[in-house]
């Protein structure tokens, strides 16, 4: 099958396929799915990245670049080194230099003959050896036959012999050191050198000379056997990838320009105190592409002029954090678990369903509409730990239902927490998910970047000594303050309680670290007007939204997150903002457990959430009247 199909018959699977999740893609598993054999054809989305990289291929040009982790720079970095020619490669040689042995030679062969060259040197050190030996032999022949026979002194001849072995055998030692050192071998490679350098300590990067304990007296090593290429040697022809580039310390950020600028780089021991500081070869090629890759501070960190460098002489590009949701993409993202297991090589492969579960994922982790993620690394985590459990059981295919056991063992180190959080607050019954009460509200947050959790808001009106406060426990003052700024005009207007004259104290219930609260105005709203007209508020509710000065309910992040969380506490009713409708994408399991109720005004909020029918509905009833249009849509009927 071949998955991505012609153009018609794409365009004729998109009309069908809108509601497919896996793009029209008709298969039993992802056995059936054709894999492209180039390295750049299997990445996906990043459509910009990838045009770039086949245009520098070409023109051996530097490459940059910039954006999250895991989605795809190295992969292309890789890519690239597929697309250079392989005709170009060369092995390098290094020779032993009897002018100055502190200063070994070095040649630059094409790729194969390296290997050649030494297997000749070794066969002729082989022959000179057996002359060698041969002479030995004939020679201790003579002295032990003379000393035995003509002069009858045999312990003479014996210990004759022992010195002329001795001789050959010091003697022949120099004739290893003629061979000379092959550095770079290209003789089996199947494309040009890909060499990720992120991280290289300097030896890694630029080469080293080996110490040599000995130094002289016959034990010594010679020096151009303690030669070691480094990365932007062995990337000589290649790419050289460097992820990070900022972590890279200055002075090697300035040898690596000169290597780009020089092609070529002598090396050098890297440590001071060792002999091999002593040592510096002749230059040694590095005529590779670079590839640099980091975050958008690593461009700020970055050796101004190795950042100038390349974009002078290449190009800079920004990666896709998500990509259009669409037909096509579907199919891909089918091709990218496809791709997946066959790079793992012992997963079994996934059946449709349980690919149409990896792309909901996909969906999900986009956050955002209409998108799906490129953070593939992440995605193929999900993959390899759903195949994984499926192989664990010995199943033919992964399922569905392994992908979803793998969900729940790949959650974040912050979902673990909400997870363990929300178990322990259950155990101390702090989450009410029933009854009525007075200024107390089931707030939702996120925590971390995909973790939801319920957070009860309470709120007490006092009157105040002095001119009101709004006083909030921890860090969130600033969220609550605004909070209440934001309602009081509303207030003002609709009620004969003046809350200029009063102090509210708003009360996170267990406010938990690292939770962002942005999101929570609409809460502290509804929990301040419950105290201040004294109007309980049903606790099977829970609620997120932020709030405008008029009262609109305006969007805020992490809906799906929020409203599993709220499922997972008991809560049966969930208030989103209108605006965050389509950003729901909860898991099924959730589906049945809770009603989603959009809303674009507080007075929606109101009616919902507000019980005890007669003082509610004089309270929306007023509000009504104050705000005007805005609300008849929704309240009036
Ligand atoms: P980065 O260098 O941006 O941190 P990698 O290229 O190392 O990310 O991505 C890690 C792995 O994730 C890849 O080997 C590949 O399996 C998968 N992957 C990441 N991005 C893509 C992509 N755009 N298309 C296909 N696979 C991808």
């Amino acid at each position: 099958v071949d998955s991505l199909g012609s153009e018609v018959d794409a365009k004729v699977a998109d009309d069908i396929a809108e509601d497919d999740l896996l793009g029209g893609l008709e298969i039993e598993s992802t056995d059936e799915v054709e894999i492209p054999d180039r390295l750049v054809d299997q990445v996906i989305g990043q459509d910009h990245a990838r045009d770039i990289i086949l245009k520098a291929a070409k023109q051996r040009r530097h490459v940059m670049m910039i954006g999250s982790p895991g989605t795809g720079k190295s992969m292309l970095a890789k890519a690239m080194s597929q697309l250079l020619p392989k005709e170009d490669l060369q092995d390098v040689l290094v020779y032993h230099n009897p002018d100055d042995g502190n200063e070994p030679k070095v040649r630059t062969v094409p790729a194969g003959k390296g290997e050649q060259i030494i297997e000749a040197h070794k066969e002729e050190a082989r022959k000179r050896n057996q002359m060698r030996s041969f002479l030995m032999w004939v020679i201790i022949a003579i002295v032990v036959g003379y000393a035995l026979l003509l002069a009858g002194r045999p312990l003479l001849g014996i210990l004759a012999a022992g010195v002329i072995y001795l001789a050959f055998r010091y003697g022949s030692r120099g004739t290893d050191a003629m061979i000379p050192n092959l550095l770079v071998n290209n003789s089996d490679v199947t494309s040009a050198p890909f060499e990720d350098a992120t991280g290289a300590h300097a030896g890694a990067l630029l080469g080293d000379v080996r110490h040599d304990p000995f130094q002289s007296g016959g034990m010594e090593t010679p020096s151009h056997d303690r030669v070691e290429p480094g990365a932007i040697h062995k990337a000589n022809k290649g790419v050289l990838f460097v992820d990070e580039i900022n972590t890279l310390d200055i002075r090697s950020q300035q040898k690596l320009m000169t290597a780009i600028q020089e092609g070529e780089f002598s090396i050098t021991g890297q440590s001071e105190r060792s002999s091999g500081a002593m040592v510096h070869t002749e230059p040694v090629p590095t005529d590779f592409v670079m590839v640099a890759a980091g975050n958008l501070d690593a461009m700020e960190n970055m050796h101004p002029a190795l950042r100038s460098r390349i974009k002078g002489y290449g190009y800079e590009v920004y990666m896709d954090d998500t990509i259009d949701d669409t037909p096509e993409m579907r199919r891909k993202y089918a091709r990218f678990v496809a791709q997946e297991v066959e790079k793992d090589g012992r997963l079994p492969h996934f059946t449709d369903t349980a690919v149409e579960e990896v792309i909901l994922e996909a969906q999900r982790r986009a956050m955002r509409k209409d998108h799906l993620t490129l953070k593939l690394r992440d995605l193929g985590g999900l993959v390899r730990v759903a195949g994984d459990i499926a192989r664990a059981e010995d199943a033919e295919n992964t399922t569905r239902d392994h992908v979803l056991q793998a969900k729940q063992r790949s959650r974040s180190i912050e979902q673990q927490i909400a997870d363990d959080y929300i178990e322990r607050r259950k155990d101390y019954d702090l989450t009410v998910s029933a009854g009525d009460v007075v200024g107390r509200v089931n707030g939702l947050a996120v925590m971390g970047e995909d973790s939801g959790i319920v957070m009860p808001v309470m709120a007490e009106v006092a009157p105040s000594q002095g001119p009101g406060k709004v006083i909030a426990t921890g860090k969130l003052q600033d969220i609550a303050e605004e909070a209440v700024q934001n309602v009081s005009a509303i207030i003002k207007k609709f009620s004969d309680e003046d809350i200029s004259e009063k102090d509210i104290h708003i009360q996170y219930v267990q406010a938990y670290e690292g939770v962002q609260g942005d999101s929570a105005s609409v809460t502290m709203a509804t929990a301040v007007i419950s105290a201040l007209e004294n109007i309980p508020i049903d606790q099977s509710i829970a609620m997120t939204g932020s709030l405008s000065v008029r009262g609109d309910v305006l969007p805020v992040g992490g809906v799906t997150h929020k409203i599993e969380a709220a499922a997972k506490a008991g809560v049966e009713t969930v208030i989103i903002p209108k605006a965050n409708e389509q950003d729901v994408m909860i898991e099924e399991e959730y589906e049945e457990m809770v009603e989603i109720i959009p809303v674009s005004h507080i007075s929606e909020v109101l009616e919902v959430a507000l019980t005890g029918e007669s003082e509610k509905d004089s309270l929306i009833n007023r509000l009504k009247d104050i705000t005007g249009h805005a609300l008849d849509r929704k309240v009036g009927g």
